[in-house]
């Protein structure tokens, strides 16, 4: 059974290490970097260049699959082909895939061409050379960030960010910056409850971030953007750097007549994570609709990724003993917020469906145990 698999973020890299050497199955890992990225830490790279990226090659001993860096330019599953970046076409008798999301701008004017964003590695670079350029002596633009999306990411960005101005602000007794959170909705950290949201709040009031809630993004340019608040009055903040972290969308990159799609261009599958229609290809992570016992999607988090990588990955090894398949079920074991250095908010899941709400130091531990408990499932 020849199996690709596309991508080495936390859904395909969670597949290829639950696999082991087995006869008749042949399995090849394709990923643009040599290296796995920990995207959950990218907030931590862009404000203090700390590594969050580990080599793909050693994780993938004792599991029997081979490993290509290449880009795939398509996918195109009603001909079961998957077309290379350098025009070669890789056939495939099962398909996994998991190439995560981009950025979504909302055709914003402006913002695609003038705001960073914080998806790779790349881009973590991108701001934190800004950050240390803007408090170089000779650096005359203007310092100020605005970021532009107040979840998870944004919050998290916001948060470092003004930590790692304060040290250098400090270190090279230059003025801090002003660092701005514009977010349209009425809110930050929406996923959050009430109790937790107004500790993260305080936390960000305490770095000094100008919080502008029910500011939607207009418009931006080089040097500023424009928001609008919901009676309609305008204001325009100038800006050093722009940074959008407001919504993703699935990578369009497969193709199939009967592909179903959903909402942010999510890949609709069936209770095995199978593309509807195309029980051969398997969706998993950020490109993936798939639905929780309620019926609702689940969201799109490293968490979710991972459950259905392990999952993708035993289905793989029951397909090739031919064996039946065993169905998704996700689980949600809590979900927490960095809000810089030891700080950190939210819950964790307890039996009967409650939950144990944490700030401070524990919530911190609890986030790094997140992040710990995902490096050794897979090295
Ligand atoms: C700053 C930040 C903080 C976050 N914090 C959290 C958090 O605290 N908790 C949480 O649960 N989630 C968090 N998330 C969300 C989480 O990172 C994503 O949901 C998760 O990465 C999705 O996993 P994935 O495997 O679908 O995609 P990814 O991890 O993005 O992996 C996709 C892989 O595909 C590769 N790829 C893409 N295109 C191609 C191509 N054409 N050819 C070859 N390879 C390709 C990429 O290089 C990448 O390795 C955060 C995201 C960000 C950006």
């Amino acid at each position: 059974m020849k199996t690709l698999i596309l991508g080495a973020g936390y859904a395909g890299l969670a597949v290829a290490t639950q696999l082991k050497p087995t006869p008749g199955l042949e399995t090849l890992l394709v990923e643009q970097n040599s290296y796995h990225t920990f995207e959950t830490r990218l907030h931590e790279a862009a404000a203090h260049n700390t590594r969050v990226t580990l080599p793909i090659i050693p994780l993938l001993k004792g599991t029997g699959v081979h490993f290509e860096q290449a880009q795939v330019e398509s996918v195109n599953i009603d001909e079961k082909e998957v077309i290379m970046k350098d025009g070669r076409v890789l056939l495939y008798d099962t398909l996994v895939v998991g190439l995560g999301s981009v950025t979504n701008f909302y055709r914003i004017p402006g913002l695609a061409e003038n705001a960073s964003e914080l998806k790779s590695i790349d881009d973590a670079d991108e701001i934190f050379n800004f950050i240390n350029r803007a408090y170089s002596s000779d650096y005359e633009g203007n310092r100020d960030i605005v970021v532009g999306g107040a979840g998870l990411t944004g919050v998290e960005l916001v948060t470092e960010l003004a930590q790692r101005a304060e040290q250098l602000s400090k270190a090279r007794g230059l003025p801090t910056i002003n660092i701005y959170l514009v977010e349209a909705g009425p809110r930050i950290l929406p996923v959050l409850d009430d109790a937790l949201r107004a500790k993260a709040q305080k936390t960000l009031e305490d770095y000094g971030i100008h919080i502008m809630v029910g500011h939607r993004l207009m418009q931006a340019t080089t040097d500023s953007v424009t928001v609008q608040t919901a009676d309609g009055q305008q204001k325009v903040l100038p800006a050093g750097k722009i940074i959008w972290t407001g919504g993703i969308q699935a990578r369009d990159i497969v193709k199939g007549e009967k592909l179903e799609k959903g909402p942010g261009g999510r890949i609709a599958v069936d209770e095995f994570l199978r593309a509807k229609n195309y029980p051969e290809v398997f969706v998993i992570g950020d490109m993936s609709l798939a639905m929780n016992q309620e019926g609702k999607p689940v969201p799109t988090t490293a968490q979710h990724a991972g459950q259905q990588g392990r999952l993708t990955g035993k289905n793989i090894m029951r397909l090739a003993r031919s064996e039946d398949l065993s169905p998704y079920e996700p689980t949600s074991l809590g979900e927490f917020v960095s809000l810089g250095g030891l700080m950190a908010v939210g819950w964790m899941k307890l039996p009967w469906n409650q939950k144990l709400a944490m700030t401070g130091g524990m919530a911190h531990v609890m986030k790094k145990a997140s992040e710990w408990k995902w490096r050794s499932s897979i090295e």
